[in-house]
């Protein structure tokens, strides 16, 4: 496991977004990060799991939270800026964004793929990031340093057969994250970018792409948490383009 050990009020006072905050390893950074300070802005597509979380986070007495309700499948332009008026008007800058949500998609060869599942997947997946950061990022700019944190996986490192469009996807993770972090690096020297790859984790997209396997032999999204808190908290300042395994 990353080994770090995040002082108690690493994220006191920040703002950070967390996509796919209602469930598996984004429900449980959401709830990491307001436990170690931070104001959390949860995204999602299903409002009763992200209200459940932001229950969770009030009755443990952490920072108030709030709740974006968005499916990133169809989500347009207007979207976006919506979401960044509401951050400008509510906090006036952003000290983080954690790109989790995903879609798994088929798990089948590429010459079967069903081409509409590919596109919704690459969106979802891929576009809607770019379209996230290219709102918030006058945001991001506007904090003292600030954090985007994409999330990879091991099937964007390697391809294995089947994988279909996750494993492109995620291939293409790894690219805009280094491409924002080269480009930020000159422009917004305060704004960094890196990616995780969490590694075989217990949650229900790891259910579904291996059904045969116990998932009690897997380590728990709050396993996995230290470097989430290390790359979005200030002791990850001087790391930038890095693509870090929580494993
Ligand atoms: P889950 O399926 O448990 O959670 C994914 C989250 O993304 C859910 O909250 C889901 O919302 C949300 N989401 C999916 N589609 C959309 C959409 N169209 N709009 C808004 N939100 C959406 O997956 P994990 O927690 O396992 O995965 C988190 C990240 O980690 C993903 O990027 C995944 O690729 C990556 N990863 C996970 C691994 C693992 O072993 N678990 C291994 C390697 C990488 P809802 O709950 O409403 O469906």
């Amino acid at each position: 496991m990353f080994d770090y050990q995040a002082p108690s009020q690493l994220l006191k006072n920040k703002i950070i977004l967390v996509t796919g905050a209602g469930d598996g390893i984004g429900k449980t950074a959401a709830i990491t990060y307001a436990k170690h300070g931070a104001t959390v802005i949860l995204l999602g597509r299903t409002t009763k799991k992200l209200e459940a979380v932001y229950d969770l986070i009030e009755e443990l007495k952490f920072p108030q939270a709030a709740i974006v309700p968005l499916n990133l499948d169809g989500a347009a332009e207007h979207d976006y800026s919506e979401l960044a008026n509401t951050i400008q008007n509510e906090f006036g800058r952003l000290d983080g964004i954690l790109h989790n949500a995903s879609l798994l998609g088929q798990r089948t060869s590429l010459a079967t793929y069903d081409p509409v599942l590919f596109e919704q997947v690459m969106r979802v997946n891929v576009t809607s990031q770019l379209l996230i950061n290219q709102a918030l990022l006058p945001l991001l700019q506007k904090a003292e340093q600030s954090s985007i944190i994409f999330t990879s996986s091991g099937a964007g490192r390697q391809a294995k057969a089947n994988w279909g469009a996750y494993a492109i996807s995620k291939f293409a993770t790894e690219g805009m994250m280094q491409l924002f972090s080269s480009e930020l690096e000159k422009e917004s020297p305060n704004v960094r970018a890196n990616a995780i790859n969490p590694g075989a984790t217990r949650t229900n997209m790891r259910a579904a792409a291996f059904p045969d396997e116990d998932p009690q032999t897997l380590p728990t999204s709050e396993d996995i948490m230290p470097v989430y808190l290390y790359l979005m908290g200030k002791d990850s300042l001087t790391i930038n383009g890095q693509s870090i395994d929580a494993q």
